[in-house]
């Protein structure tokens, strides 16, 4: 098999740059709203598709806000519902760490591609300036496409004129690295930071 060298890095954003947990979302509100069933509201957001919708920007957050409080009748403002929306991701040290050496040695090319939608993504440039070194960003909610979708990555790819044979991707869903790999991209599966360095250091190796 030809490999090829990789020039290109693609990152995604969560639970590979930031960790997050969606539970601090629901916890937080219940911390507010005592009668609020930290479940039942869970089950609403997906079975509704609010998720997908919020993520391909196909639905506001204000119409978002407006149609769980009066399903949950909750109390809360708009502006803290979503601090408590937004305040669900802590920093990746050693990522940080990476992504401030390799922007700094300037060989590669570098991008974001993420699932995510406006208050998260500000959320985050605000707290963690690191991800901010990412200039380049493909983000679901403004192409109104998501991972693990080809179009998404061919979107990508095609907008930046990346080979996807010299192009890699690091990102921490399997689904989203398969889709990635179908189209002929390089690909590392990002779960524990030790083991991913060892295939990261390999793969930027290839000639
Ligand atoms: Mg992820």
């Amino acid at each position: 098999m030809i490999k090829y060298k990789v020039r290109n890095i693609i990152f995604d954003l969560g639970n590979t740059l930031v960790f997050f947990d969606h539970t601090y979302f629901v916890n937080g509100l219940a911390e507010r709203e005592k009668h609020l069933n930290a479940a039942k509201f869970r089950k609403y957001i997906i079975s509704n598709k609010f998720d997908i919708k919020l993520l391909t920007g196909r639905m506001n957050h204000k119409e978002f806000f407006r149609k769980l409080k009066k399903k949950f009748d909750l109390k809360i403002g708009y502006a803290d519902f979503i601090y408590f929306y937004s305040d669900v991701f802590w920093e990746n040290p050693n990522m940080k760490r990476l992504l401030e050496k390799i922007s700094r040695i300037k060989k590669y090319k570098l991008y974001l591609l993420s699932n995510t939608d406006a208050p998260h993504m500000n959320f985050i440039d605000k707290n963690f300036p690191y991800v901010r070194l990412l200039k380049t960003r493909v983000l679901s909610y403004k192409v109104h496409m998501y991972k693990p979708q080809k179009k998404i990555f061919k979107y990508l790819l095609e907008k930046y004129k990346l080979e996807p044979c010299s192009t890699l991707l690091i990102d921490d869903m399997k689904d989203n690295i398969k889709s990635a790999s179908s189209l002929g991209m390089n690909v590392i599966h990002y779960k524990v930071h030790k083991k991913f360095m060892s295939e990261f250091s390999r793969t930027l190796k290839m000639k």
